[in-house]
């Protein structure tokens, strides 16, 4: 037997309505937030996330899924998705256009991690990337429209900021940071001794306990932030605190890609385990820059729907399901099958969900398949229906029965 891939999960046919529900609230919440849907290829050239999300990341540095293909070009499958919308912005000349400009996706990520409840190799991020403003109220407005949607979805969870700087404000944290790691180099992993030369802010990612704990007392850098970048952090402060939507400033969030400038946040729950983080975001005005394009800022998200997911189980959150048959004509002998078949079909036609036996099943048996499939009504058509046209149909939930024309069903349910 060939198995799945370890890290990657099927959605089963009894299951894809929960992603329906999911997508269909990210749909209705972007729509009133005037946001407008852009799809990218699931692989890029390995180069733009080198460049875009940076070489000293763990996902560049460990989690890339990338291979030569038969031209011999390197490819890497989506580690995240803000990049590939970077790289079309610039291809598409999109900052021609009206400004801001409002983007999101929904895609499968590839990452080579560890995999455990809530961490897969391939999970599927919802993400908003909005482009053109640089003002905290973008910053605000992103973090709103996460917050939406989670609420719309039933979850409650917490929002944590901070503000990263920005290369002026980096560049004397950096050195501040540096200092303190020198002093500490024997309480931290191997890796962080490199980081802590080539870009000592990845350290703060760390998820090594060791590294933590050394890093509990280090600057922090709100300290060190400038003019400009403290003004900005008081400006979303001051917009959040009006929205009503609470919030910490955890001056260790630095998040693990290194393309964020001022505002970062995480949208956190204690309901997941270890995998707390449902939404992880920011700002990053330098990023098109980097990739070759303008100066253009950014703001945007990524959320797990797989995390979401699960949140909602855990909470017992209820989604609807709606894709119960409406109808279920059971039928004995050849003739009924035939005139159930034809009534069927009219009413898939009209957007009606109807269905009939494909298994040769006795009567019984139909009932007991249209009662497994939930259908809402069951109609009954034998030889003395089609002498007499009427048929008995019975609502499933109640147990009521009616007598109806077999010609009438199609208006009936149309
Ligand atoms: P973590 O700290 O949990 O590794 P991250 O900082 O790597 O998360 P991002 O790169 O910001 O996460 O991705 C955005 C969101 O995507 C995360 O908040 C999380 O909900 C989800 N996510 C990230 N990696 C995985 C994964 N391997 N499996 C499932 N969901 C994931
Ligand atoms: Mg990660």
């Amino acid at each position: 037997m060939i198995n799945i891939p370890k890290g990657t999960k099927d959605v089963l046919p009894d299951e894809s309505y929960k992603w329906h529900y999911i997508e269909n609230c990210i749909r209705e919440v972007t729509k009133s937030f005037g946001v407008h849907e852009i799809r990218t290829p699931v692989f890029e050239h390995t180069e733009l996330f080198l460049r875009g999300v940076g070489d000293t990341t763990d996902i560049v540095n460990k989690e890339m899924y990338t291979f030569n293909d038969k031209g011999g070009r390197s490819i890497t499958l989506k580690p995240e998705g803000t990049a590939s919308v970077a790289r079309s912005f610039i291809e598409n000349g999109l900052s021609n256009t009206a400004m801001p400009l409002k983007m999101y996706y929904v895609s499968p990520i590839f990452r080579y991690e560890r995999p455990q409840a809530g961490r897969l190799r391939e999970h599927h991020q919802f993400g908003v990337e909005f482009y053109g403003a640089k003002g905290a109220d973008t910053d605000a407005e992103v973090i709103l429209l996460a917050y939406t949607l989670l609420t719309k979805l039933g979850l409650s969870v917490s929002l944590n900021i901070n503000s990263m700087g920005c290369e002026k404000c980096r560049k004397s944290y950096n050195e501040a940071l540096r200092a303190f790691l020198k002093d500490r180099a024997e309480g931290l992993c191997e890796t962080c001794n490199v980081r802590m030369e080539k870009n000592p802010l990845r350290t703060l990612d760390c998820k090594n306990p060791s590294c933590k704990e050394t890093l509990k007392d280090a600057p922090v850098i709100t300290d060190y932030l400038c003019d400009d970048c403290k003004a900005h952090f008081e400006r979303l402060k001051g917009l959040l605190d009006l929205s009503g939507l609470e919030y910490t400033v955890n001056p260790h969030i630095v998040r693990g890609l290194d393309y964020y400038t001022k505002t970062v946040f995480e949208f956190v729950t204690t309901d997941l385990g270890a995998q707390g983080t449902v939404c992880g975001g920011g700002r990053y005005d330098n990023l098109i820059t980097q990739l070759g394009g303008g100066q253009v800022a950014g703001v945007g998200f990524g959320m797990g729907i797989e995390r979401v997911l699960m949140l909602m189980e855990n909470k017992g959150i209820v989604i609807p399901k709606n894709d119960e048959p409406r109808l279920f004509i059971a039928t004995m002998g050849e003739e009924a099958y035939k005139k159930a078949f034809y009534i069927v079909n009219k009413l898939r036609a009209l957007g009606v969900a109807a269905e009939i036996d494909h298994m040769e099943r006795g009567i019984k048996a139909q009932f007991k398949y249209a009662d497994k499939i939930k259908a809402q009504y069951v109609a009954t058509i034998g030889e003395s229906e089609l002498a007499s046209g009427v048929v008995n149909l019975k609502k499933m939930d109640d147990g009521t029965v009616e007598s109806i024309e077999i010609d009438s069903l199609i208006e009936k349910f149309a």
